[in-house]
């Protein structure tokens, strides 16, 4: 019998261990690696990563039942912590070790989630996460495609995304109604980051609420100014419309919104932290 699943919490377990394992391989896991899972639930995904290679293992877990199962089953390197990871400080995380992070996601609030890893956490060596098929056809998107928006452009602004498989509903406890798609994520060199993420985020919003419209015409109607004058200084076809342009193309014209990188300048969030302290609050 599966255990009972909590809708509110996205909860669809794995039944297989041979997709576990699968999904596991992608974080490319060795000796030295400090590897997170989000929502080790039951433990399937979370039992395939213990027979991997790696330093220590940290489980987020927000399901208290969940998070007291996986503790009093941890293998002597892992860590269970009650928390939601939506709140997680990413960016927190030590760059001195190689960290991996892996997730069956809640569906519910995947997106939100990777958006909000991929701009915060600098330290990430490499990432794999299960997701609603259709969120991963967004993350993964090109530029003309028609999943393509401010999530695929958002994340491929960090991160490069690929997508790896695609699993059936038959493969989960209970069954979720769509697909699910597995992807693989790694990150971009720090120098190509962007520079200003907050306006980026800014622009990159207004843009996709109106995909259909011409770039002029949004930049025009923009609730700030110096839109239009971005779009010039970026050299950009003001009769093209929103995805037409590539990840590149919106950096650009955020590097030239003088007005956007003046008021959204805050900080990007990179701090030091000392993950012993800070990760090993036990549920
Ligand atoms: N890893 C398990 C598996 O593959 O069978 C469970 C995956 S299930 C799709 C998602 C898991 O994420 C559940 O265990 C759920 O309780 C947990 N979860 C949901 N929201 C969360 C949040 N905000 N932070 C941490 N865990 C969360």
């Amino acid at each position: 019998m599966p255990p009972y699943a909590k809708k509110s919490l996205g909860q669809h377990f794995l039944k297989h261990d041979h997709i576990c394992d699968r999904i596991a391989a992608l974080v490319q896991a060795s000796a030295d690696d400090w590897i997170i899972e989000i929502g080790p639930g039951p433990g399937a995904l979370t039992r395939a990563v213990e027979r991997l290679p790696h330093a220590r293992l940290f489980l987020l877990e927000k399901d208290d039942r969940f998070a007291r199962e996986r503790q009093q089953e941890a293998a002597g390197n892992t860590q269970a912590i009650l928390t939601d990871a939506l709140r997680f400080p990413w960016a927190r995380l030590s760059p001195a070790r190689s960290w991996k992070i892996i997730g069956n996601l809640p569906y519910n609030v995947a997106s939100p989630m990777i958006w909000d890893m991929a701009a915060q956490c600098r330290a990430l060596r490499r990432a794999a996460f299960m997701v609603q098929k259709e969120v991963g056809q967004r993350l993964a998107a090109a530029p003309g495609n028609g999943h393509y928006g401010a999530l695929s452009v958002w994340v491929q602004s960090y991160w490069k995304p690929r997508m790896e498989f695609v699993v059936g509903p038959g493969a989960f406890s209970p069954p979720p109604k769509v697909d699910s798609a597995v992807l693989s994520f790694a990150p971009l060199p720090q120098e190509n980051l962007p520079r200003h993420p907050e306006a980026l985020a800014r622009l990159i919003k207004l843009f996709f609420q109106q995909r259909r419209k011409q770039l002029g015409s949004i930049a025009r109607r923009a609730p700030w100014p110096g839109v239009p004058e971005a779009l010039e200084v970026a050299g950009i076809d003001a009769r093209l419309r929103p995805e037409q342009l590539t990840v590149a193309d919106f950096q650009r014209i955020c590097d030239g919104w003088s007005w956007g990188i003046a008021q959204y300048n805050g900080p990007s969030g990179n701090m030091e932290m000392d993950e012993e302290k800070d990760c090993t609050a036990k549920s």
